[in-house]
């Protein structure tokens, strides 16, 4: 069609969910995790506007739009210790434990 010659389809940050949720996967800064809007553009006018489907992130320095799935955990999820609660009494457990200490049952 002919107006896809002049026109062109732009993603838009909506809103930002999540600041610094992740990182850029080409200059490695903060990324935000972000509502999107695509948008048709007809002669640099937006002439339709629609929500994505999913949040994306987004990096304000190479403005570069990309799927959450890329970029690693942030920082602040390393090192949270790792506690399991045993399904038959409730009670919180070490994670490297195999058996619960208190009622004897497998993990
Ligand atoms: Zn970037
Ligand atoms: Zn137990």
């Amino acid at each position: 069609m002919f107006f896809f010659f002049v026109g062109g389809l732009e993603q838009q940050v909506r809103q930002v969910l999540k600041s610094r949720a992740g990182r850029c996967i080409a200059c490695g800064s903060r990324a935000d995790l972000v509502d999107y809007d695509k948008v048709l553009k007809l002669f640099f006018v937006p002439v339709w506007r629609w929500p994505g489907k999913q949040p994306v992130m987004y990096c304000n320095d190479c403005k570069l739009f990309f799927p959450q799935s890329l970029t690693p955990p942030p920082p602040s999820m390393d090192g949270v210790p790792d506690v399991l609660r045993c399904q038959f009494c409730r009670r919180e457990v070490d994670g490297d434990f195999r058996f619960c200490p208190f009622c004897g049952n497998a993990l």
